[in-house]
């Protein structure tokens, strides 16, 4: 399963995560953690996310992009993930979809854990933690108080109040949250893989809705689309001659004279429907046109397969 996790500060979707993830074996995906890994290692993006941050500059959607796609390209991520803050606007939803397709392992579910705002207040601000470090109990003074009033129940010691969960900093955290993930509900409702799973009641009556949404909703529906799309790819043997050859066989041998176009399509055969192919098309029309001929060029350009990288993997979907 490719999940997509929102919810509010408090939702409790990072204990909803924990569970996905154990239950099945998929990797969650944070962006924080891959930004500290990547620059702890040096890579060249952790290298240029190093350099943002020293700017004190936020680090740049293509980068976080590009440690995402490094990471899903481990083998622990190829039954799915789980991604959580990210993305946080359109924007990033919209760049997340094309990186994806061009793995052909586009998202299946958008989850949404949903608590309304006063819960979500009373969750943050009523939380208090026993100051004792060794101890560390959590209490909730709306849900999980203390037998006596600001004392620990297990050590005795007094319970600490964060002060930046009091009620105006709360709210005002829950309304930013609000704003930026309003469009992307929306945005994945109408992509259809909005689903919403009430945050109230036990963890794990929580996760059983967690579950039966993608045991009894998503799974057989992402089973459906992978049937009609390998029936599509078996059904339809125009040209494909040279499909199940993989894009860098058939890429070079494929007739020069009327295949061209299709070539340059080859990261989304017939799969996905979704075309990736416009940018670097225009990328190696520039690069190999020398100037008069443009349009000639372009065919000739679109051959090669600029597209290596993507279209061995759309084989290995799931
Ligand atoms: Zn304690």
């Amino acid at each position: 399963m490719r999940i997509v996790l929102l919810g509010a500060p408090g939702s409790g979707k990072g204990t909803q995560s924990k569970l996905l993830i154990e239950k099945y074996n998929i990797p969650q995906i944070s962006t924080g953690d891959l930004l500290r890994a990547a620059v702890a290692a040096g890579s060249d993006l952790g290298r240029k996310a190093k350099a943002a941050m020293d700017a004190g500059q936020l680090v740049s959607d293509d980068v976080v992009l590009g440690m995402i796609q490094e990471r899903l390209s481990k083998p622990d991520a190829r039954a799915g993930f789980i991604l959580d803050g990210f993305p946080r606007n359109i924007p990033q939803a919209q760049a997340l979809d094309a990186m994806l397709a061009r793995l052909s392992q586009p998202l299946q579910l958008a989850l949404l854990v949903d608590v309304d705002t006063e819960v979500l207040m009373k969750r943050i601000t009523g939380r208090r933690t026993c100051s004792n470090a060794a101890c560390g109990a959590i209490y909730n003074i709306y849900f999980s108080a203390p037998k006596s009033p600001g004392k620990c129940d297990k050590c005795g010691s007094n319970l600490a109040h964060r002060s930046d969960d009091n009620e105006n900093t709360v709210r005002s955290r829950l309304q930013v949250y609000e704003q930026q993930t309003a469009p992307l509900v929306t945005y994945y409702k109408a992509q259809g893989k909005l689903r919403t799973v009430r945050g109230t009641g036990s963890v794990n009556e929580i996760f059983k809705n967690v579950t039966d949404i993608i045991e009894v909703q998503m799974r057989p529906l992402a089973a459906a689309m992978s049937a009609a799309q390998a029936a599509a790819a078996k059904n339809a043997p125009p040209k494909p001659a040279k499909k199940p050859a993989a894009a860098k066989a058939a890429a070079k041998p494929a007739a020069k004279p009327a295949a061209k176009k299709p070539a340059a399509k080859k990261p989304a055969p017939k799969k996905a429907k979704k075309k990736a192919a416009p940018k670097p098309k225009k990328k190696a029309v520039k690069k190999a046109a020398p100037k008069k001929a443009k349009k000639p060029a372009k065919k000739p350009a679109a051959k090669k397969p600029a597209k290596k990288k993507s279209a061995p993997k759309a084989k290995k979907k799931k």
